[in-house]
Protein backbone atom coordinates (compact mmCIF):
# COMPACT_ATOMS: atom_id res chain seq x y z
CA UNK A 1 0.00 0.00 0.00
CA UNK A 2 1.25 3.60 -0.83
CA UNK A 3 1.73 5.76 2.15
CA UNK A 4 4.54 7.40 4.14
CA UNK A 5 6.27 4.24 4.88
CA UNK A 6 6.01 3.04 2.07
CA UNK A 7 9.09 1.38 0.51
CA UNK A 8 10.41 1.47 4.08
CA UNK A 9 11.79 -2.20 5.81
CA UNK A 10 11.77 -2.16 9.81
CA UNK A 11 12.57 -4.53 12.39
CA UNK A 12 9.89 -4.74 15.97
CA UNK A 13 11.18 -5.62 18.94
CA UNK A 14 9.28 -6.44 21.40
CA UNK A 15 5.82 -7.57 20.80
CA UNK A 16 4.91 -9.93 23.75
CA UNK A 17 0.72 -9.89 23.24
CA UNK A 18 -1.65 -8.04 21.04
CA UNK A 19 -1.88 -5.06 23.91
CA UNK A 20 2.31 -4.53 23.24
CA UNK A 21 2.78 -1.00 22.39
CA UNK A 22 5.30 -2.25 20.09
CA UNK A 23 2.03 -4.17 18.17
CA UNK A 24 0.14 -0.70 18.40
CA UNK A 25 3.45 0.67 16.23
CA UNK A 26 3.58 -2.33 13.64
CA UNK A 27 -0.18 -2.14 13.10
CA UNK A 28 0.18 1.44 12.65
CA UNK A 29 3.45 1.30 10.70
CA UNK A 30 2.05 -1.56 8.53
CA UNK A 31 -0.89 0.70 7.95
CA UNK A 32 1.18 3.47 6.13
CA UNK A 33 3.32 1.09 3.72
CA UNK A 34 5.92 -0.38 5.56
CA UNK A 35 7.10 -3.74 5.18
CA UNK A 36 7.94 -5.61 9.08
CA UNK A 37 9.70 -8.19 10.63
CA UNK A 38 9.49 -9.00 14.40
CA UNK A 39 11.54 -10.48 17.21
CA UNK A 40 10.79 -12.27 20.02
CA UNK A 41 11.81 -13.60 23.49
CA UNK A 42 11.72 -17.07 24.08
CA UNK A 43 9.59 -19.85 23.11
CA UNK A 44 6.55 -18.66 25.28
CA UNK A 45 5.83 -15.41 23.02
CA UNK A 46 7.38 -17.28 19.92
CA UNK A 47 3.41 -18.69 19.72
CA UNK A 48 1.93 -15.32 20.25
CA UNK A 49 4.25 -13.10 18.22
CA UNK A 50 3.58 -15.50 15.01
CA UNK A 51 0.04 -15.51 14.22
CA UNK A 52 0.62 -11.99 14.85
CA UNK A 53 3.63 -11.47 12.43
CA UNK A 54 1.26 -12.66 9.84
CA UNK A 55 -1.61 -10.20 10.20
CA UNK A 56 0.71 -8.11 9.56
CA UNK A 57 2.83 -10.01 6.25
CA UNK A 58 5.70 -9.21 8.46
CA UNK A 59 8.54 -11.81 8.92
CA UNK A 60 9.88 -13.26 12.30
CA UNK A 61 13.72 -13.40 12.14
CA UNK A 62 13.60 -14.90 15.51
CA UNK A 63 14.53 -15.16 19.31
CA UNK A 64 16.45 -12.36 20.95
CA UNK A 65 17.42 -11.89 24.71
CA UNK A 66 18.54 -8.72 24.65
CA UNK A 67 20.85 -10.25 27.61
CA UNK A 68 22.26 -12.44 25.46
CA UNK A 69 24.49 -10.32 22.74
CA UNK A 70 24.73 -13.94 20.21
CA UNK A 71 20.97 -13.72 20.14
CA UNK A 72 20.81 -10.18 18.88
CA UNK A 73 23.79 -10.73 16.53
CA UNK A 74 21.63 -14.07 15.02
CA UNK A 75 18.53 -11.55 14.48
CA UNK A 76 20.33 -8.74 12.84
CA UNK A 77 21.77 -11.53 10.63
CA UNK A 78 18.30 -12.73 9.96
CA UNK A 79 17.80 -9.62 8.83
CA UNK A 80 20.33 -8.83 6.51
CA UNK A 81 19.99 -12.27 4.75
CA UNK A 82 16.01 -11.09 4.89
CA UNK A 83 16.86 -7.39 3.41
CA UNK A 84 20.50 -6.73 2.90
CA UNK A 85 19.62 -3.13 4.76
CA UNK A 86 17.44 -1.90 6.91
CA UNK A 87 15.38 1.70 7.11
CA UNK A 88 13.91 1.46 10.91
CA UNK A 89 13.75 0.14 14.52
CA UNK A 90 11.63 -0.03 17.13
CA UNK A 91 12.80 -0.71 20.95
CA UNK A 92 10.07 -1.53 22.97
CA UNK A 93 11.88 -3.53 25.75
CA UNK A 94 12.24 -2.94 29.12
CA UNK A 95 12.71 -5.21 32.28
CA UNK A 96 12.51 -4.73 36.26
CA UNK A 97 12.34 -7.55 38.66
CA UNK A 98 8.54 -6.84 39.89
CA UNK A 99 9.53 -6.62 43.57
CA UNK A 100 11.22 -3.52 43.05
CA UNK A 101 8.90 -1.81 41.25
CA UNK A 102 6.91 -0.84 44.73
CA UNK A 103 7.98 0.62 47.84
CA UNK A 104 10.90 2.91 48.02
CA UNK A 105 13.80 3.18 45.60
CA UNK A 106 16.46 3.30 48.22
CA UNK A 107 15.80 -0.10 48.53
CA UNK A 108 16.91 -1.24 44.82
CA UNK A 109 19.63 -4.42 44.55
CA UNK A 110 22.86 -3.84 43.03
CA UNK A 111 21.81 -7.03 41.06
CA UNK A 112 18.29 -5.86 39.85
CA UNK A 113 20.00 -2.19 39.26
CA UNK A 114 22.29 -3.88 36.79
CA UNK A 115 19.73 -5.69 35.45
CA UNK A 116 17.32 -3.07 34.58
CA UNK A 117 19.80 -0.34 33.25
CA UNK A 118 21.13 -3.69 30.65
CA UNK A 119 17.73 -4.38 29.46
CA UNK A 120 15.94 -1.28 29.71
CA UNK A 121 18.78 1.33 28.69
CA UNK A 122 22.37 -0.74 27.24
CA UNK A 123 19.98 -2.89 24.88
CA UNK A 124 18.77 0.49 23.40
CA UNK A 125 22.31 0.88 22.62
CA UNK A 126 23.40 -3.06 21.42
CA UNK A 127 20.87 -2.63 18.89
CA UNK A 128 21.95 0.79 17.25
CA UNK A 129 25.12 -0.85 17.05
CA UNK A 130 24.02 -3.29 14.89
CA UNK A 131 21.50 -1.64 12.89
CA UNK A 132 24.06 1.11 12.48
CA UNK A 133 25.88 -1.11 9.63
CA UNK A 134 22.85 -2.13 7.89
CA UNK A 135 21.72 1.47 7.21
CA UNK A 136 23.19 2.48 4.42
CA UNK A 137 20.84 4.92 3.14
CA UNK A 138 20.07 6.40 6.86
CA UNK A 139 17.85 5.21 9.50
CA UNK A 140 15.42 5.57 12.46
CA UNK A 141 16.02 4.41 15.77
CA UNK A 142 12.86 4.41 18.11
CA UNK A 143 12.68 3.72 21.86
CA UNK A 144 9.57 4.07 24.25
CA UNK A 145 9.85 5.99 27.48
CA UNK A 146 8.06 6.90 30.17
CA UNK A 147 7.29 10.62 32.18
CA UNK A 148 9.41 9.23 35.44
CA UNK A 149 12.27 9.71 33.81
CA UNK A 150 11.92 13.16 34.21
CA UNK A 151 9.86 13.18 37.47
CA UNK A 152 9.32 11.06 40.88
CA UNK A 153 6.79 8.97 40.45
CA UNK A 154 5.66 6.09 42.81
CA UNK A 155 6.51 2.48 42.80
CA UNK A 156 8.51 3.09 38.85
CA UNK A 157 12.23 3.43 40.84
CA UNK A 158 14.62 1.67 39.39
CA UNK A 159 12.66 2.10 35.94
CA UNK A 160 12.81 5.32 36.21
CA UNK A 161 16.15 5.52 36.76
CA UNK A 162 16.94 3.33 33.71
CA UNK A 163 14.14 5.86 31.51
CA UNK A 164 16.76 8.70 32.42
CA UNK A 165 19.64 7.05 31.37
CA UNK A 166 17.62 5.62 28.08
CA UNK A 167 16.49 9.17 27.54
CA UNK A 168 20.24 10.36 27.58
CA UNK A 169 21.34 8.16 25.03
CA UNK A 170 18.63 9.51 22.64
CA UNK A 171 20.93 12.28 22.84
CA UNK A 172 24.51 10.88 22.22
CA UNK A 173 23.65 8.10 20.00
CA UNK A 174 21.92 11.22 17.26
CA UNK A 175 25.05 12.89 17.83
CA UNK A 176 27.16 9.94 17.05
CA UNK A 177 24.88 8.89 13.94
CA UNK A 178 23.57 11.67 12.80
CA UNK A 179 26.59 12.67 10.32
CA UNK A 180 25.06 8.82 8.44
CA UNK A 181 21.79 10.33 8.40
CA UNK A 182 19.93 7.69 11.17
CA UNK A 183 17.88 9.55 13.56
CA UNK A 184 17.23 8.15 17.27
CA UNK A 185 14.60 9.71 19.29
CA UNK A 186 11.98 8.08 21.69
CA UNK A 187 8.11 8.77 22.75
CA UNK A 188 7.69 9.57 26.08
CA UNK A 189 4.38 7.13 25.99
CA UNK A 190 1.12 8.09 28.93
CA UNK A 191 0.57 5.05 31.14
CA UNK A 192 -1.18 1.93 28.88
CA UNK A 193 -2.43 -1.21 30.40
CA UNK A 194 0.10 -3.61 29.40
CA UNK A 195 2.04 -6.79 30.55
CA UNK A 196 5.18 -4.73 31.24
CA UNK A 197 2.85 -2.26 33.04
CA UNK A 198 1.01 -5.04 35.14
CA UNK A 199 4.37 -5.23 36.91
CA UNK A 200 4.18 -2.06 38.43
CA UNK A 201 2.63 -1.45 41.56
CA UNK A 202 -0.81 0.20 42.36
CA UNK A 203 -1.17 0.65 37.91
CA UNK A 204 -4.87 1.09 38.03
CA UNK A 205 -4.54 4.08 40.65
CA UNK A 206 -1.77 5.71 37.86
CA UNK A 207 -4.19 4.96 35.29
CA UNK A 208 -7.26 7.24 36.80
CA UNK A 209 -4.84 9.67 38.03
CA UNK A 210 -4.03 10.18 34.32
CA UNK A 211 -7.58 10.07 33.16
CA UNK A 212 -8.66 12.44 35.79
CA UNK A 213 -5.46 15.22 35.45
CA UNK A 214 -4.11 14.74 31.83
CA UNK A 215 -5.55 18.06 29.96
CA UNK A 216 -7.01 15.72 27.30
CA UNK A 217 -8.83 13.95 30.50
CA UNK A 218 -8.55 10.59 29.55
CA UNK A 219 -5.40 8.15 28.99
CA UNK A 220 -4.09 7.03 25.72
CA UNK A 221 -3.73 4.49 23.53
CA UNK A 222 -1.18 2.29 21.71
CA UNK A 223 -3.09 3.01 18.41
CA UNK A 224 -1.81 6.94 19.46
CA UNK A 225 1.50 5.48 20.10
CA UNK A 226 1.45 3.78 17.12
CA UNK A 227 0.44 6.73 14.61
CA UNK A 228 3.31 9.54 16.99
CA UNK A 229 5.93 6.11 15.94
CA UNK A 230 5.12 5.87 12.03
CA UNK A 231 5.88 10.23 11.88
CA UNK A 232 9.26 9.09 13.60
CA UNK A 233 9.88 5.97 11.32
CA UNK A 234 8.98 7.96 7.78
CA UNK A 235 10.68 10.83 6.19
CA UNK A 236 7.64 13.33 7.50
CA UNK A 237 10.23 13.68 10.51
CA UNK A 238 13.42 13.88 8.42
CA UNK A 239 14.64 16.86 10.52
CA UNK A 240 14.09 15.63 14.08
CA UNK A 241 16.61 13.67 15.58
CA UNK A 242 17.66 13.35 19.86
CA UNK A 243 13.70 14.36 20.60
CA UNK A 244 11.73 13.11 23.66
CA UNK A 245 8.20 13.37 22.37
CA UNK A 246 5.20 12.95 25.02
CA UNK A 247 2.80 10.75 23.51
CA UNK A 248 0.67 11.22 27.01
CA UNK A 249 -2.93 13.46 26.66
CA UNK A 250 -0.56 16.22 27.62
CA UNK A 251 0.18 14.93 31.59
CA UNK A 252 3.64 15.96 31.16
CA UNK A 253 2.91 19.84 31.38
CA UNK A 254 0.29 19.73 34.41
CA UNK A 255 1.89 20.95 37.50
CA UNK A 256 -0.74 20.48 39.93
CA UNK A 257 -3.87 18.06 40.49
CA UNK A 258 -7.42 19.08 39.06
CA UNK A 259 -9.63 20.89 41.73
CA UNK A 260 -12.70 19.57 39.48
CA UNK A 261 -11.39 15.86 39.84
CA UNK A 262 -12.83 13.30 41.70
CA UNK A 263 -11.43 11.79 44.84
CA UNK A 264 -9.52 8.94 44.39
P1 LIG B 1 5.03 -5.36 26.95
O1 LIG B 1 5.09 -6.25 28.12
O2 LIG B 1 3.99 -5.62 25.95
O3 LIG B 1 6.43 -5.28 26.23
C1 LIG B 1 7.66 -5.37 26.91
C2 LIG B 1 8.58 -6.19 26.03
O4 LIG B 1 9.90 -6.22 26.57
C3 LIG B 1 8.12 -7.64 25.89
O5 LIG B 1 7.88 -7.94 24.53
C4 LIG B 1 9.30 -8.43 26.42
O6 LIG B 1 9.51 -9.63 25.69
C5 LIG B 1 10.43 -7.45 26.19
N1 LIG B 1 11.62 -7.80 26.99
C6 LIG B 1 11.75 -7.79 28.34
N2 LIG B 1 12.97 -8.26 28.68
C7 LIG B 1 13.60 -8.58 27.51
C8 LIG B 1 14.86 -9.13 27.19
N3 LIG B 1 15.75 -9.50 28.15
N4 LIG B 1 15.18 -9.31 25.88
C9 LIG B 1 14.30 -8.98 24.90
N5 LIG B 1 13.10 -8.47 25.15
C10 LIG B 1 12.74 -8.28 26.44
O7 LIG B 1 4.85 -3.87 27.57
P2 LIG B 1 4.84 -2.41 26.92
O8 LIG B 1 4.18 -1.55 27.94
O9 LIG B 1 4.33 -2.45 25.55
O10 LIG B 1 6.40 -2.02 26.92
C11 LIG B 1 7.11 -1.58 25.78
C12 LIG B 1 7.96 -0.36 26.13
O11 LIG B 1 7.11 0.75 26.40
C13 LIG B 1 8.84 -0.53 27.37
O12 LIG B 1 10.09 0.09 27.14
C14 LIG B 1 8.08 0.24 28.42
O13 LIG B 1 8.90 0.69 29.47
C15 LIG B 1 7.58 1.39 27.57
N6 LIG B 1 6.49 2.18 28.17
C16 LIG B 1 5.35 1.59 28.60
C17 LIG B 1 4.34 2.36 29.16
C18 LIG B 1 3.07 1.71 29.68
O14 LIG B 1 2.37 2.34 30.47
N7 LIG B 1 2.74 0.52 29.26
C19 LIG B 1 4.48 3.76 29.24
C20 LIG B 1 5.66 4.34 28.77
C21 LIG B 1 6.65 3.55 28.24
Amino acid sequence: APGILAGKRGLIMGVANNRSIAWGIAQAARSHGAELAFTYQGDALKKRVEPLAKELDAAVVGHCDVTDPATIDAVFAEVEKLWGSLDFVVHCIAFSDKDELTGRYVETSEGNFTKSLLISCYSFTAIAQRAEKLMTKGGSLLTLTYYGAEKWMPHYNVMGVAKAALEASVRYLAADLGPQNIRVNAISAGPIKTLAASGIGDFRYILKWNEYNSPLRRTVTTEEVGETAAYFLSDMSRGVTGEILHVDAGYHVVGMKNPDAPDL
